[in-house]
């Protein structure tokens, strides 16, 4: 018999049933099947949960081109590093649930579910019957996370540690007269009271049997008190070192705050950007001004920024002109000028440095890309380098072969002869000296601080995985249209063909192209403008993605769009316009046909961007092969490459053509960089896609990575950030291999017979502590990081010879 598991869900983008048949057919391959309400997009799903999950039936209906509603939810959940890949693990498993990333560094965890299988609050019940504590849910864990942990307990738990230590130090060297055991009693006794939740934590963690450093510590120093404690009790024999379970609690406490408080020092650039968001503004309402708290504006709402104040929403300059500072989103440092004249666009968050404003909002509070942009940097660290998958899975078997080992110790060196004290101080320090943390906590570390950095340089990263893939990349697809050109194209000469006028031609392309949002449009109707033809409103119109548009003006069928279009078409384009079109190669030719015949040629020229050549030349020294894909003609897409030295190119492709351009390169780690209009199929299929976004307006779904600043140089310094992740993680990842390589033993005992020497428990702790917090403080060095090289040749670019060679080396 066949269990079968049904799930409600609800399918988003289905309004047919040619849908239907599609998601059926994607499913039938895991043997499920669904039943779609056409008008809700409600469904159910059957299938069998020994073959396929949730998941794999979110992914299929994916892959059919649809997808699943899914709710998010954030959680603050207490869960040692050692342990987030377990929780990761069983999370994902509970029913309902799509899919649980964890955070280390913000101890926050986000969930995706569905929310057709399980409510919020029965998904933190299951959790918590896995057997976490969640102790805050939503908006509030986010802000919590950033005012934790009162300095008293660690600073006083330090303080008596190291007094027993040393005193006992000072005993040994005869310093001091010999002291009563009962001190050290009270003192270690005194310390465990005070990291009682550090002992529950640790054990908590061992009866879930996942255990953590905090049950590696509670083990050591509980340990150690229990021996001593039976020890002067005469219940069993050898010497008591209760200073030693001082020590270990006292040193490792004291090191956990000072880590917690580099990690805060870390993140405080997000809090930073956070801040941005709140504030007040003065509202104008019914003629008079109000002020009320900047997350009371309202859509259409008008409000007044005065100069050194920031701009509480997104909207549109509707009185007064003025210099804004957008450097928050492009690291651009001079002010852009705005006006009401031009309607410019404003950004919340930025600053206006002087004259006065009103601005119309036109997005507020969580819709605006400030937000927007907080946000992804905060989700950015859920996505995790593939090489912290592998810490996260050796961390916690790590763990178990200390524990392991620690028993081994114990029963060793008791059946060398010695006291069951020593072989107890042994045992007590291979478990105080073993560091599993920064294992868990250095690269997440180095990938958050990381996506801030790239963030500030103008490049908005949607994953920490980004900067590893950033730097696997061997072969960069650009497209060409507002890539690696500007994209502010200008129409340079209509020419004119079977008796149609220039007027007559500017007329009926301008009102075809009206709605498009293309670069090529605009310049269409910037030149109507220009020369003051009027245009109207077309009957009907349809665009062809790559090629061109085709619409009903004054009765007429005009297609305006590349060569390619009017084949498709079957216009007829006589000889004098295709011997026009060879003269002008390096144009981007558009051809306007009317009711099937050719009435014209408008050439438009773009200038490639002055950054690009820089791009290209540092990608090739780096030994990555750079391609040009453009849906423009071979004359066009051939002089932007030779001017680019970029030797393989291809012309003449529709967006669906480029994103299997993408997947031809296959076996090759290709990222595509677009800018976004016709190339979101090539984009999300690339392994690395970049979106250039243009400052004003992020485009929000496609791309791992957006270039916020409209500045290709931004390419450049992600790959020089991705090292420098990478160089630190590894760096973390070797450290804390390495001493643990080196110190383990030792605390075993292996140099005892030979040298004499034993690493004491609290020395051992002290050791792992140094090592703990030192891995941390290296990621921190990376806030400091700057793309110096190609800062340096940025700014050679603008005020030298943009071909300068010295520039050049300069960015290598
Ligand atoms: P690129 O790949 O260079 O960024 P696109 O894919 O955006 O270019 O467009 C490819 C070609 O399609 C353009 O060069 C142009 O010939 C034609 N085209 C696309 N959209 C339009 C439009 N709105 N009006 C006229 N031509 C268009
Ligand atoms: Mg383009």
């Amino acid at each position: 018999m066949s269990s079968v598991a049904e799930e409600k869900v609800r399918v988003v983008g289905v309004d047919c049933p040619a849908c239907s048949v599609a998601i059926q057919r994607g499913l039938a391959g895991l043997g499920a099947s669904i039943d779609i309400d056409l008008v809700t997009g409600e469904a159910l799903v059957r299938f069998d949960p020994r073959k396929a999950t949730l998941r794999d039936v979110a992914r299929a209906i994916r892959d059919a081109g649809y997808d699943v509603e899914k709710r998010s939810l954030t959680l603050l959940v207490d869960v040692g590093e050692e342990e987030a890949a377990r929780f990761e693990a069983a999370v994902a498993r509970v029913r309902g649930v799509f899919e649980c990333r964890y955070s280390p560094v913000t101890k926050l965890a986000r969930v995706v579910y569905n929310p057709y299988s399980i409510t919020e609050k029965e998904l933190v019940e299951e959790i918590e019957k896995l057997g976490f504590k969640v102790s805050r849910a939503g908006e509030e864990a986010v802000e919590e996370v950033e005012e934790r942990g009162a300095p008293l307990a660690p600073l006083a738990s330090f303080a008596l540690g190291l007094a027993a230590v040393t005193l006992h130090a000072g005993e040994a060297f005869a310093l001091i007269p010999h002291l009563h055991e009962n001190l050290y009693a009270a003192l270690a006794a005194l310390v465990l009271l005070l990291n009682a939740r550090l002992l529950n934590n640790g054990f908590r963690a061992l009866a879930r049997r996942s255990p953590t450093m905090d049950s590696l510590v509670a083990l050591s120093s509980t340990v150690t008190f229990a021996y001593s404690a039976l020890a002067m009790l005469g219940v069993a024999h050898g010497a008591t070192f209760f200073e030693a379970s001082a020590g270990v609690l006292g040193f490792v406490s004291a090191g956990k705050y000072l880590e917690e408080r580099l990690k805060a020092r870390a993140l405080q650039s997000i809090r930073e950007l956070a801040e941005l968001q709140r504030g007040r503004a003065r509202v104008v309402r019914d003629g008079s001004l109000l002020e009320v708290d900047s997350s009371e504006v309202k859509v259409g709402d008008t409000v007044e920024v005065r100069a050194g104040e920031l701009i509480p929403v997104d909207g549109v300059v509707v009185e007064g002109w003025g210099y804004v500072d957008e450097s928050t989103f492009t690291g651009e440092p001079v002010p852009r000028f705005k006006t009401a004249e031009r309607r410019d666009p404003v950004l919340a968050g930025t600053l206006l440095t002087s004259g006065f404003l009103r601005v119309m909002a036109t997005r507020v509070g969580g819709d605006t890309n400030l937000a927007y942009i907080i946000e992804t940097v905060k989700e950015a660290q859920f996505r995790k380098p593939g090489f912290q998958r592998l810490a996260d899975r050796l961390v916690g078997h790590l763990t178990w072969a200390v524990l392991a080992l620690s028993a081994f110790t114990f029963v060793f060196w008791l059946f060398s002869g010695e006291s069951v004290s020593t072989a107890a101080m042994f045992a007590a320090a291979v478990l105080a000296v073993t560091c599993p943390c920064p294992l868990g906590i250095a690269v997440p570390l180095v990938t958050a601080v990381a996506a801030v950095k790239a963030a500030k340089l103008g490049v908005l990263v949607r994953g920490g995985d980004v900067f590893e893939k950033i730097v696997r990349v061997d072969t960069v697809v650009f497209d060409k249209t507002g890539t690696l050109t500007s994209g502010l194209l200008a129409v340079r000469a209509v020419h004119t063909f079977n008796g149609y006028s220039e007027a007559e031609v500017l007329k009926l392309a301008g009102s075809a192209e009206r709605r498009s949002e293309h670069p090529i449009a605009k310049a269409i109707v910037e030149r109507c403008a220009e020369v003051g033809v009027e245009l109207v409103e077309p009957e009907s119109y349809d665009h062809v993605p790559g090629m061109g548009v085709i619409a009903r003006v004054d009765g007429r069928t005009v297609a305006v769009g590349s060569l390619r279009l009017m084949e498709q078409l079957e216009v007829a384009v006589p000889r004098e316009a295709l011997d026009a079109a060879a003269r002008l190669a390096g144009a981007t030719l558009i051809f306007v046909a009317v009711d099937g015949r050719l009435a014209g040629l408008v050439e438009v020229r773009d200038a490639v961007r002055a950054e690009a050549p820089l791009v290209v030349q540092y990608l090739k020294r780096e030994g990555v092969e750079v391609v040009l894909a453009t849906g423009d003609g071979r004359g066009a897409g051939e002089s932007v490459a030779r001017a680019l030295g970029i030797e393989k190119v291809y012309c003449e492709l529709r967006p669906e053509d480029k994103a299997d351009l993408v997947e031809e390169l296959g076996g090759r780690r290709v990222a595509f960089v677009g800018d976004g209009i016709n190339d979101a199929a090539a984009i999300g299929r690339a392994f690395l896609g970049v979106a250039m976004g243009g400052g004003a307006d992020v485009s929000r779904e496609a791309g791992d990575a957006v270039i916020m600043s409209n500045d290709l140089l931004a390419l450049a310094h992600l790959r020089e950030l991705g090292k420098a992740v990478k160089r630190k993680a590894v760096e973390n990842l070797a450290w804390a291999f390495a001493y643990n390589a080196v110190l383990v033993p030792v605390a075993a005992g292996a140099l005892y017979k030979s040298m004499g020497l034993a690493l004491r428990p609290e020395l051992a702790a002290l050791a792992m502590i140094l090592s703990d917090v030192s891995v941390v403080a290296n990621a921190a060095t990376l806030l400091r990081w700057k793309p110096l090289l190609a800062h340096r040749a940025r700014h050679a670019l603008y005020v030298d010879n943009p071909f300068n060679p010295i520039v050049l080396d300069a960015l290598v």
